[in-house]
């Protein structure tokens, strides 16, 4: 069985192993591959039975220009890049990775928050530049720095990876309250549920734990900032679109917003005229909450068993039954 990974790098850029994988065929794997040559990526493709992307499209022409291809493996919880209706028509299943790194996508939020209470990087940084060395006092700090025990966090979004966050903020003293079209039991063990109204307005800290779909693209605008707390802290490693990026500029030249800490954007990689490169306040990420090496193993892991589980004749983590 041939076997071809159409854009392995960011998955295992070489401290993984593709073992598992190569177990089952003839494994041939791409660091990346164009994501607008069509052509190439069906080349790429070839005679193969199985392809893994993560983020390289196979579109309908695509899977028209593989007879062979037999089953479609994606190295990612969203499949978007994947014409799953043109794949389904040819018998072909497509399985994601439904989830692997709620801990860490969790971690990485209190870490972006944490960043706006004491700016590590920046005073790191001052400090190797000589400022401490030349302080006229003991110590010094360039931002008011802040303590989270007694504050607000509310968390847009409460399902696995807004809950995780939940538990670690209340860890911290935090007092938790959700905004979510589905509530349940393990959310109420955490925090509060509120509607998006009053977290808008009874929130210290705002963080973003919601999918992006029609209905919640932009749900950070400057209508819904006008309804915040003024000095507000606002958290997005979920995904870019969430926030008008033009409003969060406004919002933080005006101080409304205290800062904005995020590990996504509205279009990957960032542009160099994204108007948040040069918003004042806002720290930015290359999109690496998912990335520990031990979320990449479990990706690893569940890659393997989407393919051994098609292998055995009945697939897994199958998105278009
Ligand atoms: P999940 O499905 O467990 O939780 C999403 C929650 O959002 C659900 O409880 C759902 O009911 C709720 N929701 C849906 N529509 C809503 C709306 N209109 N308003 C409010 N809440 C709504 O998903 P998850 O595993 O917690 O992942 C959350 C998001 O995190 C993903 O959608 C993805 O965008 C993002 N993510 C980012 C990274 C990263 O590396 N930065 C990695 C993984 C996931």
């Amino acid at each position: 069985m041939k076997i071809v990974i159409l854009d392995g790098y960011t998955e295992n850029p070489g401290d993984l192993s593709w073992s598992g994988i190569e177990a089952f065929g003839d494994l041939t794997v791409y660091d990346r591959t164009p994501l607008n040559d069509h052509d190439e990526i069906a080349k790429r493709i070839g005679d193969a039975e199985v392809v893994y992307t993560n983020k390289t499209p196979i579109t309908r022409e695509t899977i028209a220009k593989c007879p062979n291809l037999k089953f479609i493996s994606v190295l990612a919880t969203g499949y978007n890049i994947v014409d799953v209706e043109a794949a389904k028509e040819r018998g072909i299943p497509v399985t994601n990775i439904p989830t692997y790194g709620t801990m860490a996508v969790a971690q990485y939020a209190i870490a972006l928050l944490l960043e706006c209470c004491h700016h590590i990087g920046h005073h790191n940084q001052t400090v190797k530049e000589g400022k401490w060395q030349n302080s006229a006092d003991w110590t010094y700090w360039d931002y008011p720095l802040i303590e989270l025990d007694g504050k607000t966090l509310g968390i847009i979004g409460f399902g696995r990876i807004g809950q995780a966050t939940g538990r670690i903020a209340k860890a911290l003293g935090m007092k938790v309250i959700a905004y979510d079209e589905y509530p349940n039991d393990s959310g109420r063990e955490i925090g509060t549920y509120v509607t998006l109204d009053e977290l808008l307005a009874q929130s210290d800290v705002i963080s973003l734990h919601c999918p992006l779909f029609p209905s919640t693209q932009g749900i950070i605008n400057k209508d819904n900032i006008a309804k915040m707390k003024d000095g507000v802290i606002i958290i997005n490693d979920s995904r870019g679109p969430l926030v008008n990026e033009q409003d969060m500029y406004d919002a933080l030249e005006s101080g409304k917003v205290a800062f904005f800490a995020c590990d996504v954007v509205s279009s990957e990689p960032i542009k160099a005229d994204n108007v948040l490169l040069k918003a004042k306040n806002c720290y930015i990420t290359p999109h690496i909450a998912w990335a520990p090496k031990e979320s990449r193993q479990r990706l690893m892991d569940i890659a393997v068993a989407n393919l051994k589980a098609y292998v055995d004749g009945s697939p897994i983590n199958v998105v278009n039954p």
